[in-house]
């Protein structure tokens, strides 16, 4: 490979095999606390450390990325701790096609700056962090026996870390292959409910959802959701129940849609005397968004509120689970502000799936008070509580609401945990000390 290779634009296999060739099988890119300069564990890769001190979209002072490519497999497997001063990082691993060695980073540290705020925000005593695995088309990921062995061995990885980065599930993540991570690693969450386990989190997902739906509500003063019709995009883990709880809620009319044909008759079937209109979407259908509704619920993927959606949403109310659902972060809640739409930000609704998770350790309670607090009206850090403030805000700035959440979140991500303080940092830079890239 030629000397002046630039290895942001590589394809990640193709890095994989130059830092096989340099003869790399772990490597770190870490902000100095001193001098806030990101330092790569091995000159060849300075670049891109480089790469990260100068960008300013994505990289945000992450306190410290890892990194190891698989002993069989040749896979990428990244750790990515954004912040740690309420805790250890907490993130899911997802497991994703990446063109690009940039692509690939890019993703991982938008995601743990997602997941500090969603923690933050939540008032939980956690960091943020991602976990980031590249798919390599040469590997058949459907092989049970190389699942198996690289989710083991990414519960290794995570040994390693010592605790500064604490993963779960995500994209492409199965529950069994967080199995497959917990054999090998206490630092992890979201596993099998015959371990230990917290369950499937998508339902208590949904109940946040109706709770971010009623704080906006009543922040326009339109009353509770009785009567109201709701259009909802995605009926899978989280559109479904939420589908059932809007009922529950006693809602005039729900308007939905899917890809799938088996999820849409399913839901149907669930409901067969009330008035849920659900139809069958092609792949790129918007049409959802232009039904005439109260509030609009996004709860399939991402970027689906852009420019060529927002003016022609009828609701007055964005509220839905999916991730990352704004294209752009800036423009389109900027967009949705001038069009007078509330929205409520997906980090702030879609945060119970997490709660659900994040501290399994601790044990359960029957209907857990400190779960159930996030679903109340009243407790400061409530989804309902947050949206309200959140929405006042952004009248009285002249502000749009993603923007004001993240303020918010930003704030609380740097207060420190009550008993353990900065600790994440300090678990990081002894990692440097030690020389945990060579082991
Ligand atoms: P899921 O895969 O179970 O359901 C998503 C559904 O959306 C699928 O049935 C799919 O067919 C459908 N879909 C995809 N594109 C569509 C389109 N253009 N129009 C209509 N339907 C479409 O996923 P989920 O667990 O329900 O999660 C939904 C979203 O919420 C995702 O963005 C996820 O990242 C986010 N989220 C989920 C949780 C959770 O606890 N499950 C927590 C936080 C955030």
């Amino acid at each position: 490979m030629p000397a002046d290779t630039n290895l942001t634009s590589l394809p990640p296999q193709d890095f994989v095999a130059f830092c096989r060739a340099e003869g790399i099988r772990r490597f770190s890119l870490v902000t100095d606390a001193e001098t806030g300069r990101v330092m790569s564990s091995h000159p060849q890769l300075q670049p891109l450390a480089d790469f990260l001190g100068s960008d300013t979209r994505d990289f945000l002072q992450h306190e410290g990325l890892f990194f190891q490519i698989t002993p069989e497999h040749d896979t990428l497997q990244g750790a990515f701790v954004h912040r740690t001063r309420r805790g250890q990082a907490a993130g899911g691993v997802r497991y994703w096609h990446y063109a690009t060695v940039e692509e690939y980073l890019r993703d991982g540290l938008r995601l743990a700056k997602g997941m500090t705020r969603k923690n933050a925000l939540a008032g939980l005593w956690w960091g943020g962090g991602k976990g980031v695995m590249a798919r390599d088309p040469g590997v058949d990921a459907s092989d049970i026996e190389t699942r198996t062995y690289l989710y083991q061995e990414y519960g290794s990885f995570i040994s390693s870390l010592r605790g500064c980065y604490v993963t779960a599930e995500d994209v492409g993540t199965s529950v069994q292959d967080m199995a497959d991570v917990f054999s090998h690693t206490r630092f992890t969450t979201c596993i099998p409910g015959d371990f230990g386990g917290s369950g499937n989190p998508s339902v208590p997902t949904a109940r946040g959802v109706v709770s971010g739906m009623e704080a906006a509500l009543d922040f326009l003063e339109r009353g509770g959701l009785t009567g109201k019709t709701v259009a909802v995009q995605g009926m899978g883990n989280v559109g479904g129940p939420l589908i059932r709880f809007l009922f529950e809620k006693n809602v005039g009319r729900i308007i939905a849609c899917d890809l799938d044909p088996d999820v849409v008759r399913s839901v149907r079937d669930e409901h067969p005397e009330l008035p849920l209109e659900a139809r069958v979407a092609e792949r790129g259908d918007m049409s959802i968004f232009e039904e005439d509704c109260d509030i609009l619920s996004p709860n399939a993927t991402g970027a689906v509120l852009n420019p060529e959606t927002i003016p022609k949403i009828r609701a007055r109310i964005v509220c839905g689970a999916a991730n990352n659902q704004l294209e752009d972060a800036q423009r389109d809640d900027r967009l949705l502000y001038e069009r007078e739409i509330r929205y409520v930000p997906d980090f702030l609704t879609n945060r119970m799936g997490i709660v659900n998770a994040a501290n399994e350790q601790y044990g359960y309670v029957r209907d857990d008070p400190l779960f159930e607090r996030h679903l109340t009206w009243d407790w400061e850090h409530s989804i309902y509580q947050t949206t309200r403030r959140v929405l006042h805000k952004s009248c009285s700035t002249s502000t749009p609401s993603a923007e004001i959440a993240m303020h918010l979140a930003d704030r609380l991500s740097l207060e420190e945990h009550p008993i353990f303080g900065h600790r994440g940092r300090q678990i990081i830079a002894s990692l440097v000390a030690d020389r945990w890239h060579d082991p």
